[in-house]
């Protein structure tokens, strides 16, 4: 099966994303007239990988254009264990900081998860502090991973309510896949996990009302894999090698796009699709996190 049946909606991240951001950029003023500051987002990178410079530019220039501050903190590939964790607890201590990023992956000397840990959960907008997935698997109030949040949003915008819904999450990686099992699960979705070591993954696939692709495989998920109807979420990023002559590959899913959207009800594109919600959900978390810090209620409709 190849293009687009006319019945699969292409759900379209990057506006959903768009009209997610500029309701925050809306709401910023009320909270600078009741705290007297905008929301502050501090990023850390360190080491000088492109890809993660890159990410940390959209993410700084995000923050500004959404009416809040962007700190910006780099550290050389050869930080200390101790210099890292020395700056996250400076910005722990920052009024002035609400959010704090510390952009992944570290280089290989360093131990993440320590750092990770290092962060003030109430600042945690990555949502990956062991509290913040503590307080995600007790279904407390606390600060969800960003993507998963995103694809939370995006199903809720297609189905509405998902309860009762098969879904399963194929991918179980702290960053997405595990985070975004607890908020189906938290959403009252029958839920299956898969990973590298599931049996029988297309017949698993196939029960599925909800498919959550995060696995980091190109084109892996098949059109004969998808229930009719079914909505498929696609968060891989997976560059093709380049065709003859180009200088770069195509960026392509963790779905077969062509050959799903025959089947499925809506899919994610790549790009376009979860990836431009992950930003949009920082800003929504450094949001929701400014509020909580000066004892304000949650904005409303986040
Ligand atoms: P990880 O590599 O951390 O995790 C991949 C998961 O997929 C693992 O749980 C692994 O299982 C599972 N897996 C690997 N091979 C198979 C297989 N053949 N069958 C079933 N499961 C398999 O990746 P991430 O979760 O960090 O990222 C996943 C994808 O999402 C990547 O393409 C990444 O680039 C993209 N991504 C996109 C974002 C966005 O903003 N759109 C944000 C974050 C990630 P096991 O645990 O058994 O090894």
């Amino acid at each position: 099966m190849t293009g687009q049946a006319p019945d699969t909606k292409v759900i379209d991240g990057k506006a959903f994303a768009a009209g997610l951001r500029a309701r925050i950029a809306d709401a910023v003023p009320a909270f600078k007239a009741a705290t007297g500051r905008a929301p502050g987002l501090a990023v850390v990178l360190v080491g000088d990988d492109p890809a993660s410079a890159v990410y940390v530019g959209s993410k700084g220039k995000a923050t500004v254009a959404a009416g809040m501050e962007s700190f910006e903190h780099r550290l050389p590939a050869t930080a200390t264990q101790d210099e890292v964790e020395a700056l996250l607890r400076q910005l722990n201590a920052d009024e002035a900081v609400d959010g704090i990023l510390l952009q992944l992956p570290l280089p290989g000397h360093l131990d993440e998860q320590a750092a990770v840990a290092t962060i003030d959960p109430e600042k945690d907008v990555d949502g990956l502090t062991p509290v913040s997935a503590g307080r995600l698997a007790l279904g407390i109030a606390g600060m969800v991973p960003c993507t998963p949040y995103g694809c939370l949003l995006l199903l809720e915008d297609r189905i509405g309510d998902l309860s009762g819904k098969d879904a399963i999450v194929v991918g179980r990686s702290i960053l997405v896949g595990k985070p975004m099992g607890q908020l189906l699960l938290g959403a009252n979705c029958t839920v299956t996990m898969a990973h590298s070591r599931t049996k029988d993954l297309p017949a698993l696939v196939r029960r599925a009302d909800i498919v959550v692709a995060a696995v980091g495989r190109a084109e892996m998920v098949k059109g004969d894999w998808i229930k009719p109807g079914a909505i498929v979420i696609d968060v891989g990023i997976n560059r093709l090698p380049p065709a003859e002559g180009a200088a770069k590959g195509r960026l392509v899913g963790d779905v077969d796009y062509a050959e799903v959207s025959g089947v499925a009800d809506a899919i994610t594109p790549v790009p376009g699709g979860v990836g431009p919600m992950t930003i949009a959900c920082l800003l929504r978390n450094t949001l929701v996190a400014a509020h909580r810090r000066a004892g304000l209620a949650d904005p409303e409709g986040f």
